[in-house]
């Protein structure tokens, strides 16, 4: 019988910042760009100079002095209504899919992850996600 659970039903974040600690991570689209530019009236160009840090050839949100990602401010994201694809995807992410114990291994660092759920609910609850991001 096909389950009626809803990806907020197993993964509620707590705003306890975990995630947005360190270097390296985040990777910024072009949309992603776009957006956060918008949202902070810059410009593209200075977005990238300012706020970001190559990775290889790609850039990702630069790392403040505090450790943590330069929108974690005042303990949230300062950015949450154009955060990057990755940080909105999190944790229904792509390599859940590919193998799903990487759900549990994530819930290990997150403690907005439920893991007293089924694997087939998992992966549901991750197609359904991933139907919906741009
Ligand atoms: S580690 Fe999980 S619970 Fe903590 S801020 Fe990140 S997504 Fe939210
Ligand atoms: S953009 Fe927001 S959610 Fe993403 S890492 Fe930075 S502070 Fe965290």
């Amino acid at each position: 019988m096909p389950s009626d659970i809803k990806p907020s039903d197993i993964f509620e974040c707590t705003q306890c910042g975990e995630c947005c600690k360190g270097y390296g991570g985040t990777y910024v689209t072009e949309k992603d760009i776009a957006a956060i530019s918008e949202y902070l009236h810059t410009d593209p160009a200075r977005f990238l100079k300012e706020c970001c840090q190559m990775s290889g050839r790609k850039p990702v949100l630069a790392e403040g002095e505090n450790g943590y990602c330069v929108f974690w401010q005042d303990k949230r994201c300062g950015i949450h209504p154009v955060k990057p694809k990755m940080c909105r995807a999190w944790p229904f992410i792509q390599s859940v899919l590919t193998d799903i114990s990487n759900w549990r291994i994530m819930a290990a660092s997150c403690p907005g992850i439920r893991t007293d759920v089924s694997d087939d609910d998992i992966r549901e609850c991750v197609r359904e996600v991933r139907k919906t991001l741009i």
